[in-house]
């Protein structure tokens, strides 16, 4: 048996999966990552400084740039890959309570899953820090397109960003409490692609083995929580998933 075999037969025999994903499951998207070799923040400690929000509130330079990477977002024009699919199978299955994601790109729903918990929010909307009012981001997004540079709020005038949570701004209570109670409830906690070095959503791996959860790490770089998984596949995520979920054929050597 090597721990690909023992990871589909965990998969095949959980009653409730929880999926923890990370920057990795849309790397083959095209979407790059933050904090991996080539990662955006480790190559530009300076992009790093533009999702404080701090430094958002206090600099409209900051805004007008992180507008522009909103505008230039790949996120607009990539697809779900395998490894999404992979998720939507084990929903349609029944046995996946839910997924709680740190991507902003909305990729896990443009696949097709439901039970999504975005725990540092969504770039897909817009949101004002003085009201709360949400809208599409397309809709802000033609307002750029028209000449604005940074879009204040339509109905109170305040400082609007994307919906997606900032480094200095805590994550929603709700969407926290609910992957919580999920990771709380489940027998298998897949973390995919992720390189569990950021909290809370982190932590949703203690919460899980704690409950007795069996732990799978699937990253192509050692983690903090590799100690207390049952195991950690290496290779392409959007191979492993699908190999592990049991759907498409065998992962190619
Ligand atoms: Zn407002």
């Amino acid at each position: 048996m090597t721990d690909l075999d023992d990871v589909r037969e965990w998969v095949a025999s959980a009653r409730a999966v929880v999926a923890l994903t990370g920057a990795g499951m849309s790397t083959a998207s095209g979407i790059p990552d933050f904090r991996g070799p080539q990662g955006i923040w480790t190559r530009s400690p300076e992009a790093q400084r533009l999702s404080s929000i701090d430094e958002y509130v206090a600099d409209a330079e900051v805004r007008r740039r992180s507008w522009a990477g909103r505008r230039d977002h790949p996120a607009w024009h990539a697809e779900p890959n395998a490894g999404h699919r992979a998720l939507v199978d084990l929903e349609h299955g029944g046995r996946l309570l839910a997924i709680a994601t740190q991507n902003i790109d909305g990729l896990h729903q443009r696949a097709g899953n439901e039970q999504v918990l975005e725990l540092h929010g969504s770039i897909r909307e817009s949101i004002c820090l003085s009201c709360g009012d949400r809208r599409p981001m397309g809709e802000t997004l033609a307002r750029l397109d028209a000449g604005e540079s940074d879009p204040p709020c339509l109905l109170c005038g305040g400082i609007v960003k994307s919906a997606t949570i900032s480094f200095g701004q805590p994550l929603d209570r709700a969407v926290l409490a609910a992957a919580t109670y999920a990771a709380s409830r489940c027998d298998l906690l897949l973390a995919v692609g992720s390189s569990l070095s950021v909290h809370p959503a982190a932590g949703l791996c203690d919460v899980a083995v704690s409950h007795g959860a069996r732990l799978v790490v699937v990253n192509d770089a050692p983690t903090p929580y590799d100690g207390i998984a049952a195991v950690r596949l290496d290779g392409r995520i959007e191979d492993v998933l699908p190999a592990v979920v049991g759907v498409g054929s065998d992962l190619t050597p």
